[in-house]
């Protein structure tokens, strides 16, 4: 997928404080959804390097 990654940024999910980065169509730079960089709680680490797509986006895009 032709995806970039933008800067990274601290936020505060439900689930706790993330480092996160959004991630945007490298043709029309539509914001797609964000990548996980870290976690700071142990129980959420699995998150780290994946990528969460809005669903309603990615349809959108292939649709
Ligand atoms: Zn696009």
């Amino acid at each position: 997928m032709n995806i970039d990654v933008g800067p990274k940024e601290d936020r505060h999910l439900l689930t706790g404080l993330h480092t996160i980065a959004d991630i945007y169509c490298a043709d029309c730079r539509e914001v797609l959804g964000w990548k996980y960089e870290r976690a700071y709680r142990a129980t959420e680490k699995y998150k780290e390097g994946k990528f969460i797509f809005e669903k309603s986006k990615i349809v959108k895009e292939n649709w």
